[in-house]
Parts: C-alpha cells; sequence; structure tokens
C-alpha cells in the first residue's frame, strides 16, 4: 500500500506534467496569436505611415527626382517618340492605401474578388511624384508605358482611373498570362520601336534580370523578369539609380530577402 506521503508526490508530479504538456500544446497557438497580433499592428503601422507622413511623400517624390534626372541625364541625341520609361502601376504609380484601409476596416486580408470589385470603384490615388515625372517625361518626348499585374479585365476601370487623375500615357499592359513581365517588355519596345530608359515599380519583380552590368548610356539586355530568388549579386544592384529605380511599399507584396 502507498504512504500517504508518496501518493501525494505522485499527485503533485502528474499535476506538473499535465500543467507543462498543456503549456506545450498552448504554445503554437500563443506564438501564432502573438505573430498575427504584431503583423496585424505592424500592417496597421505600415498603411499610416504611407498614407499619413511626410517621410513617405518625400522618399517616392526623391525617388522619381532621381528617375528624372536618368532622364535629363540620358537624353542627348535621343529621338522624340524613340525612348521611354517602364512603370508598373499599382504602389508605383497609383496609390491604393484606401483599398489597404478596407481591408484594415473589414478585419480581413487580400483577396482577388474584393480588389477586383474596389479597382471597379475606380477610386485609387496617385503616388506622390508620380505624376510631375509623368508630365515631364512627356514633355520631354518620351514614351510612358505601364506595365502592370493587375488582371485583363479591369483595364477599363485603370483606364478611367489613369483619365480620372489626368496621367498621360502611351501604353498599358495588364496581365492576361503569366505574372513574369519580360514577355510584356520584350513585345512594348518591338511593337512601339523604343528604348527603355528607365524601368520604376515597387517590387523587385517590376525590374528585367539584366544580362550584363553596363551597357553605355542604355541599359543592358535581358530574358526575364527578376524573380524573389534571384541571387542578391547580380546585376540589379548595379542598375539601381540608373536603370532601376524601387519606390517604397511597406503594406503589401511578396518582398525580396537579403
Ligand atoms: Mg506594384
Amino acid at each position: 500500500m502507498m504512504s500517504k506521503k508518496r501518493c501525494s508526490n505522485k499527485f503533485a508530479t502528474l499535476c506538473l506534467s499535465l500543467i507543462l504538456s498543456a503549456c506545450a500544446a498552448n504554445e503554437p497557438q500563443r506564438s501564432d496569436s502573438v505573430l498575427q497580433q504584431s503583423g496585424k499592428q505592424a500592417g496597421q503601422s505600415a498603411y499610416l505611415w504611407v498614407s499619413e507622413s511626410a517621410e513617405y511623400q518625400w522618399n517616392t517624390q526623391l525617388i522619381y527626382q532621381a528617375a528624372a534626372n536618368r532622364v535629363y541625364q540620358y537624353l542627348g541625341g535621343k529621338k522624340e517618340g524613340k525612348w521611354g520609361v517602364f512603370l508598373d502601376l499599382d504602389q508605383t504609380v497609383l496609390d491604393n492605401t484606401a483599398f489597404q484601409q478596407l481591408l484594415l476596416e473589414r478585419k480581413t486580408t487580400y483577396d482577388q474578388p474584393l480588389w477586383d470589385e474596389w479597382v471597379k470603384m475606380e477610386q485609387a490615388s496617385l503616388v506622390p511624384g508620380a505624376l510631375v515625372f509623368i508630365e515631364e517625361v512627356k514633355r520631354l518626348g518620351g514614351l510612358v508605358v505601364f506595365v502592370s499585374n493587375r488582371a485583363h479585365y479591369l483595364q477599363q476601370a485603370t483606364e478611367n482611373n489613369l483619365h480620372a487623375l489626368g496621367v498621360p500615357y502611351d501604353e498599358m499592359f495588364l496581365r492576361s498570362g503569366q505574372r513574369n513581365k519580360a514577355a510584356r517588355w520584350h513585345s512594348a519596345m518591338k511593337n512601339i520601336d523604343f528604348t527603355p530608359v528607365l524601368w520604376l515599380g515597387d517590387q523587385v519583380t517590376d525590374f528585367p534580370l539584366f544580362d550584363e552590368d553596363y551597357n553605355g548610356d542604355d541599359c543592358p539586355a535581358f530574358s526575364t523578369a527578376y524573380s524573389y530568388n534571384a541571387p542578391t549579386d547580380s546585376f540589379l544592384s548595379e542598375q539601381l539609380g540608373r536603370c532601376i529605380f524601387v519606390v517604397a511599399n511597406p503594406i503589401y507584396g511578396t518582398w525580396k530577402t537579403r
């Protein structure tokens, strides 16, 4: 027969082991919840920075001014209509923070039908600095070509939104097939017959993976777009501030890790 003391010790051990296993079972949930909470706070903070801060405006204006300087340097002797710029649209030219506000208010995350519904409202505003830059390119005789991964069926709503914002442009290529933009860039260069001076976007996939680091004044040749898993020591960093200009977007996207 077990002594009272031994019985009590055994009961305490059992309780402790039950508590420990309960803690272990709960641990991942607690961590997930903490991560979700901090992600939510980070999302709200990013949204506020983009929608409210002067610093965000200064950042995007600075990038667009640097892009304009590249255009001025490139221009000598270039024929009107034979050079141009490739721009992404979302969070590069069009500011969709109102959509992010909607997601935060509804306590939900991105989904395609909700995004489509919002785009069709044609309520996007402009990223600071974008319009001044685009107007300057047009004034100097350059072409403005948008290549975006918005779905092709959003073409009319996108055109209407850009028109209402007074954005002049020459061509717009949305996505009807693959997300990789290289085929659309090549097709635009061939069909419109122009040389791109620079690419401007908010994610690494908005830029070409160049074949070499330097090619005189012109941007180097490329066969594909940059991907998230491309090596970081490739030629993209060589082209920053020359053929590649990146505006900050802390709100969404699959960011390239260092
Ligand atoms: Mg974008």
